[in-house]
């Protein structure tokens, strides 16, 4: 969490990661931003602020819902680094 920590001043993201790093340790529970409690495999943890959010408000966090992503725009499709493919079905 100390990466985090030190690169923002920004208060909601400090409570967040303070929080949030006291629940880690404790390895059971995580509380979203909205206060929701969730087990921790179940949150998603942002790359860019380290707070982890539950699903519903990572989709807003990430800036993508989980349908957005099934129906990416075409220069994201096409593009290598851009696109997320999803895995080809299994061949019989
Ligand atoms: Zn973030
Ligand atoms: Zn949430």
């Amino acid at each position: 969490m100390d990466y985090y920590l030190k690169r923002t001043e920004n208060p909601l993201i400090l409570k967040d990661l303070k929080r949030q790093g006291l629940e880690v340790n404790k390895g059971k529970e995580i509380t979203c931003r909205c206060e929701k409690t969730f087990p921790i495999q179940d949150m998603y943890r942002c790359l860019y602020c380290g707070v982890y959010f539950c699903l519903e408000c990572a989709e807003k966090h990430f800036g993508q819902s989980r349908e957005d992503y099934d129906n990416p725009p075409a220069h994201v499709e096409s593009n290598p680094i851009l696109a997320h493919p999803l895995p080809s079905p299994v061949q019989t």
